[in-house]
């Protein structure tokens, strides 16, 4: 038994190698001037969704506090004229 308990230390020792606590995450938008938030633009909306349709936060996409709220806004709108889907359902109906 005690045995099994090291492993399961182990284990999680090891998962948090893999992330890498230390990198740092930067603002794609604020690095490449160029690059904007468009609500047309459904690609790159898209990399800030989930696959189940859901906003994917700032501490995982990187964004500062202005551009995740440029980007927020940008998918809502795409939502509603249809470039991004809503939900799970519709990406299976879609085939995104
Ligand atoms: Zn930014």
């Amino acid at each position: 038994m005690p045995k099994k308990k090291f492993d399961k230390k182990f284990d999680k020792k090891n998962d948090k190698k893999k992330f890498g606590t230390g990198r740092k995450k930067s603002c794609r938008f604020c690095q490449d001037k160029e690059l904007r938030i468009d609500y047309k633009d459904g690609r790159l909306l898209l990399g800030f969704v989930t696959e189940r349709g859901r906003l994917v936060p700032r501490r995982i996409t990187g964004n500062c506090a202005f551009h995740q709220r440029e980007v927020t806004l940008a998918v809502k709108r795409a939502r509603i004229l249809a470039y991004i889907p809503f939900t799970a359902t519709q990406v299976r109906h879609a085939n995104f």
